[in-house]
């Protein structure tokens, strides 16, 4: 097929693809989609053996979403929100691997993807418009478009402990968790962290381990997650209110289902705020974050209330005080990290089996032999699981060698944090496009995916039907919107304080300085900012 991506006069170059994907997960599926809708020779390159993304990497125990499991779905097919039934109201992974390998078979995905191939580096090469990827294995493929569907949180990090690696026991980064069941009855298991995936990991292996013993750095604030089955009932309702409920995830801050309540904390009596609290402490999901007073995560005094709240609930669930008083955080308050949300995870440090270690206290001198050596004791375990988190937005970009225009390395563009216009285009790095990259809204993944998508499709169109074959961002654009995201991140406290939010990572060397890392404005802003340079025809693209 003629497309106007392929080989012209002033650019002949006999081009592999049109179009290289990097990523099988949820954003390059559906990319695919919607470039082979408009007759491109697409190819995406996954390193895994199958399609998922953090779906198909995050097997570990009890791994399964935060956000509900009907708001989570792509929401692009009617007939495929018909045909596919959610179980729960917060699926298991193994059931969301499940449904995007269903979506996968329905719009015949896999004849475009090549699996079992990781991406080391991709070139750009002025004088042909091409970018050239090469893989691990040495086989390279050219084509007109690089699009990068490599997701925020896909580069997992091992904590930088002297001996890790000569543990002779199972050792698990969550993130790499095998294939395989791995079986903790009997079992003597540490977890190393206590983020999202830590939490869910926690309290999962504590139902069958003999013995779980928990590291833990910084507690997180967590929050009940509500989880429960979905009768045929609540199916019907589902299925017959998906475009409404879409509707409603288009309006919201984050695209969650939640929204904050337009009143300050301080606008309503103690009572009020008591009674309101507790009844977001009892509902399903991330209302008690997304849904709370529209102040708390902007006000100091806002948040220390919801704070206050918090700390209570984990004082009543957790018998012993002194643990009770290791788990609540104390150096930052409610929200400003991204919440785990729980199921009986404070509850499981009552259980005679399970010991809390404050790494604070006693730090990790080494991983041994045998276990694992604090400054206090030595600690012989079966099992090590590193629940340690990734090299967060920027990480998957750093470990592929990305070279834009006379070959300057994404890294030293990026050496002092990323630089995008929107998130999508990095200047100097033409015809590459980031899905879910820096600086974009994230919120619930796969509504912002499905955004990003579009919006690129949409360019990608726009070239083929004007005959152009080089787009890259102008160099004011990238300034302005990178004032922008720093505008808007300026005054939340979630900036104030080292998480992925804000790029830091301790295991990753030059991550410990916090930085702007993401978007966060309000969905629809980011989308009415993308929307408006598409309606003006990009003119803060350069198009050739
Ligand atoms: P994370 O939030 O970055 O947590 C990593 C944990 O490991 C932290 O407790 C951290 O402690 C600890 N850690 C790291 N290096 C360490 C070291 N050298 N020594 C001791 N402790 C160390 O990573 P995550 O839990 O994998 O979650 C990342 C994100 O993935 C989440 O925020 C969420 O957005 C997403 N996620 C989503 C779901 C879901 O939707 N269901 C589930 C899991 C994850 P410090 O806090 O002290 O750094």
């Amino acid at each position: 097929m003629n497309t106007a991506l392929e080989a012209q006069p002033a650019t002949a170059a006999v081009l592999d693809h049109d179009v290289i994907i990097i990523g099988a997960g949820m954003s390059g599926m559906y990319q695919l989609l919607r470039l082979r809708q408009l007759g491109l020779r697409v190819l995406v390159l996954e390193a895994g053996s199958g399609v998922g993304g953090t779906w198909y990497w995050n097997r570990y125990p009890g791994a399964r979403f935060d956000s509900e499991s009907y708001s989570y779905g792509y929401s692009f097919s009617a007939e495929l929100l018909q045909e596919w039934n959610w179980s729960e109201h917060f699926a298991p992974q193994a059931e969301t691997l499940r449904y995007i390998d269903f979506v996968a078979d329905k719009f015949d995905l896999r004849r475009d993807i090549q699996f079992h191939s990781r991406v080391v580096s991709a070139h750009y090469d002025d004088a042909t418009r091409r970018w050239t990827t090469t893989l691990e294995n040495g086989e390279r493929h050219t084509s007109r478009l690089l699009i990068t569907a490599i997701g925020p949180l896909s580069a997992p990090t091992l904590p930088r402990i002297e001996g890790v690696g000569s543990f002779a026991g199972a050792a698990y980064h969550t993130a790499r968790w095998p294939h395989e069941k791995v079986d903790f009855t009997g079992k003597r298991v540490a977890v190393i962290g206590t983020g999202s995936t830590g939490v869910q990991t926690i309290q999962e292996v504590a139902k069958t381990a003999a013995q779980l013993t928990v590291f833990q750095r910084n507690p997180n604030w967590c929050a009940p997650l509500h989880n429960g089955p979905i009768d045929a009932a609540a199916q019907a309702e589902i299925k017959a209110n998906y475009p409404a409920m879409f509707a409603r995830c288009r309006e919201t801050f984050a695209c969650f289902l939640h929204t904050p309540d337009p009143r300050g904390t301080f606008e309503v009596s103690p009572a009020e705020r008591e009674a309101f609290f507790e009844k977001l402490y009892a509902e399903r999901g991330f209302g008690i974050w997304q849904g709370n007073f529209r102040d708390i995560l902007t006000d100091r005094a806002a948040n220390a209330e919801i704070t206050e709240f918090v700390a209570r609930k984990i004082r009543e669930r957790v018998r012993d005080p002194a643990v009770a008083e290791k788990l609540i955080p104390k150096n930052h308050g409610f929200g400003t990290r991204r919440v785990p949300l729980e199921t009986r995870y404070y509850e499981v440090y009552n259980h005679p089996n399970v010991l809390l270690v404050d790494i604070n206290e006693t730090p990790i001198e080494r991983i041994t032999e045998t276990g694992i050596k604090t400054t206090d004791r030595a600690y012989d375990f079966d099992i090590i699981i590193y629940a340690t988190g990734f090299d967060a937005i920027t990480g998957s970009f750093d470990r592929i060698d990305i070279r834009g225009s006379d070959g300057q390395r994404l890294k030293d563009t990026w050496s002092a944090g990323p630089q995008t216009f929107m998130g999508v285009l990095v200047e100097g790095f033409p015809n590459m496009f980031m899905l879910m990259g820096p600086h974009t809204a994230l919120g619930n993944i796969p509504r912002s995916i499905e955004y990003n998508v579009d919006w690129v499709t949409d360019i990608v169109a726009y070239m083929q039907t004007h005959g152009l074959t080089r787009a890259d961002a102008r160099p004011e654009a990238v300034q302005a919107w990178t004032s922008h995201v720093k505008a808007v991140g300026t005054g939340l406290l979630s900036n104030e304080i080292s998480s992925w939010f804000t790029g830091v990572n301790s295991n990753v060397e030059g991550k410990q300085t916090r930085i702007i890392a993401r978007y966060s404005g309000s969905a629809p802003a980011y989308r009415a900012w993308c929307d408006d340079v598409a309606a003006r025809g990009y003119q803060e693209i350069a198009l050739a």
